[in-house]
């Protein structure tokens, strides 16, 4: 896994200065199916709601 991964989620509990610190993240396709057909059709599963 790489150690940076950026992401735009600012009202994520792991988002940190435009980047995720949680040390591991899980990503699906938003159909459940496990091929996207295009970058709009992901987004990780792993956001918790800042407090
Ligand atoms: S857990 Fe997901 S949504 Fe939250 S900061 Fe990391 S990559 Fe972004």
């Amino acid at each position: 896994m790489p150690d940076k991964i950026k992401c735009t989620v600012s009202n994520c509990a792991y988002w940190e200065n435009q980047m995720c610190k949680a040390s591991a993240i899980e990503v699906n396709v938003d159909s459940g199916d496990t091929e996207a057909q295009s970058d709009s059709q992901t987004q990780c599963h792993t956001f918790k709601m800042k407090s």
